[in-house]
């Protein structure tokens, strides 16, 4: 069974403004920071939408 976890490398977290911390979880459809835990969903049809 093949991890479906990817880091999202460049990215800071919101929370704890750590870098590099946030994993993307695509069986879940999530993203999640390692350093304090903080979830949020991923939404990639807002990316790129009419502005
Ligand atoms: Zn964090």
């Amino acid at each position: 069974m093949r991890d479906l976890s990817n880091l999202l490398d460049g990215l800071r977290c919101s929370e704890c403004l750590s870098e590099n911390t946030l994993w993307l979880d695509l069986a879940a459809g999530l993203v999640e920071c390692r350093e304090c835990g903080q979830g949020a969903l991923f939404d990639p049809d807002h990316e790129g939408d009419d502005l």
